[in-house]
């Protein structure tokens, strides 16, 4: 008798146990996806249906490693579906603490229709998730990667947000890219900050863009180049809020502190840091 859902998802996570911390639920992810229907009404099935044929062979790709998101197409973030290819860096839990920080800074500071620039966007969930939050936002963002634009624009469009993102190609390291933005009451950027010899896990090194994720031989070398750029492009008590790699708050304070920046560190729901709010002293 062929294996019903609920024996092959066990069979696939007992696999993928040695090659993922969430073998049971990236099982349950694939199920779901090659039976093309949502995570609960695969669980409500499970007992009954028969295991689709090609259920295999999406098992064999992650047990190489490759993400579940790539495999499916679609990853979570902040409580939406986000579609992402390999051109684009698949959102992270960590990033939902930025987003967090970036929301409460902006809920004091109260804009009336907050101007949000987001610097490397790749997917667009940040900035398409503080759009969605923040109803009168208007948002630009920004990619050097001309493929992650194509996959921002369809996140924008399939959360209905095409008229208030706007989303581009450019890149901060080309002067001039930033010339005709104008002026912005946030901006949030998660820009490479990891170091170009650290040892990352396979599935992030053999499958996420390395453009995304590498930044010389501290991981410094964006925040070096963007940071400085950051004063002209923000409004008088603009706020900037970058994720950090988790060791890197106090050295990342100090370029902010040598553009005119009072530098706060925000932690994650680990207790490490993982974001920096930047907001110009004042005189
Ligand atoms: N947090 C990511 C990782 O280490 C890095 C993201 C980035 O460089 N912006 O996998």
């Amino acid at each position: 008798m062929a294996d019903t859902v609920a024996s092959a998802i066990r069979e696939a996570a007992t696999r993928l146990s040695g090659t993922s911390d969430t073998a049971r639920l990236d099982a349950e992810l694939l199920m779901a996806h090659a039976l093309g229907c949502s995570r609960s009404d695969m669980l409500l099935r499970r007992m009954q249906d028969a295991a689709p044929a090609g259920f295999a062979s999406l098992v064999d790709r992650r047990a190489a490693c490759e993400p579940v998101a790539y495999i499916i197409g679609a990853q979570e973030f902040y409580g939406r579906s986000f579609a992402v290819t390999p051109d684009v860096l698949i959102p992270r839990g960590d990033s939902e603490s930025v987003v967090e920080a970036a929301l409460n800074a902006v809920l004091n500071a109260a804009p009336e229709a907050p101007r949000i620039l987001d610097c490397g966007t790749g997917s667009g969930a940040l900035l398409l998730t503080l759009l969605a939050e923040l109803p009168d936002a208007q948002g630009v963002g920004i990619d050097a990667s001309a493929p992650a634009v194509e996959v921002a624009r369809g996140n924008a469009a399939r959360l209905g947000m095409t008229g208030r993102a706007d989303i581009r190609v450019a890149d901060w390291t080309v002067p001039g890219w930033a010339d005709d933005l104008g002026q912005f009451d946030l901006i949030i950027a998660n820009p490479p900050y990891v170091e170009s010899d650290a040892q990352l896990d396979a599935d992030v090194r053999d499958y996420e863009p390395a453009s995304a994720l590498f930044a010389g031989p501290d991981g410094l070398d964006d925040y070096a180049i963007l940071i400085p750029q950051l004063p002209k492009l923000l409004m008088k008590n603009g706020i900037a809020v970058l994720e950090i790699g988790s060791t890197q708050a106090e050295m990342v304070s100090e370029i902010a502190q040598q553009h005119g920046f009072a530098a706060t560190a925000h932690k994650d729901l680990g207790q490490r840091d993982r974001a920096l709010l930047l907001r110009l002293r004042l005189g």
